[in-house]
């Protein structure tokens, strides 16, 4: 599933070939995805492409009349390719431009989202009630610290919480508790502010150290093969379960939390 470092990436990827070009052809071949692709969509041909911002996983295509939503949900990819390269299967939307490249989305498990806010109007709420981002200033010290204040949900449903701080998923969940040498069970409101601010500069280190290892894949947004913004990465306990901590050689441990898998190493997380 894509995280925020490869929404991130993906935004650097496909920004400077499509800002300040216009629209030519909006083709929808499967407006079936997480909601359905609105019509108003259409609206976007002779119009030309102001920005691209990004806020957690949502990718931001502004234009002077409102904002193109785009999510990549579990499964998705977007390239920037010329407007001749055959339609792939899950090839389920595309945004021509008069310069003759085109923004495909390819999502084969269609869990993504193509929406149209009239006017950059949230209508559905999607991003309002969502949390700092996590290498923005308003993600500081005492700022956890004092969202957990009396929080008894584990330290790691806490920070995977999108109302708390949004693209701390999964992966860099386990991978900033580890380095932060705290166990992902321990109850939000029991720890101390130093411990929390030590874990706030981590989250931002390994969100950024992602975001710079992915700057590898930014040609790939533009060829037809191969598979942009996901890459390979150095993780300490995503997906080690099993094997030896890479700090004190102990057995690194696995269990579920919220229906999802926590590794931890029993020895340098406490
Ligand atoms: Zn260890």
């Amino acid at each position: 599933m894509p995280e925020l470092p490869e929404v991130e990436v993906c935004r650097l990827g496909i920004s400077p070939h499509i800002i300040g070009h216009k629209v030519s052809n909006v083709v929808v071949r499967n407006a079936k995805l997480r909601w359905p692709i609105p019509k108003e969509v259409q609206s976007l041909v002779g119009q030309e492409v102001l920005t691209v911002d990004r806020r957690a996983k949502y990718l931001l295509i502004r234009f002077s009349t409102g904002t193109l939503l785009l999510h990549l949900g579990m499964s998705g990819t977007i390239r920037v390719i010329e407007q001749d390269t055959a339609i792939a299967k899950h090839d389920h939307f595309d945004l021509g431009f008069t310069h003759g490249k085109v923004l495909r989305l390819n999502d084969p498990r269609r869990f993504g989202a193509v929406l149209w806010l009239a006017q950059h109007k949230d209508e559905q709420g999607l991003l309002t009630k969502l949390g700092p981002e996590p290498l923005c200033d308003d993600f500081c010290y005492g700022y956890l610290f004092n969202k957990a204040k009396n929080k008894k949900l584990p330290i790691k449903t806490f920070l995977m919480n999108n109302h708390i701080v949004v693209g701390v998923g999964n992966i860099y969940a386990n991978e900033a508790l580890f380095q932060a040498g705290i166990l992902p069970t321990v109850k939000a409101g029991t720890i101390s502010e130093q411990r929390y601010n030590r874990l706030t500069d981590i989250i931002k280190q390994v969100l950024s150290a992602a975001i710079e290892q992915g700057g590898t894949t930014l040609k790939d947004f533009t060829q037809v093969d191969g598979r942009p913004g996901y890459f390979a990465q150095s993780l300490f306990v995503y997906g080690r379960a099993g094997k030896k901590c890479l700090t004190c050689q102990n057995t690194l441990l696995e269990i579920r939390q919220s229906n999802r898998s926590s590794v931890y190493c029993p020895n340098c997380q406490n």
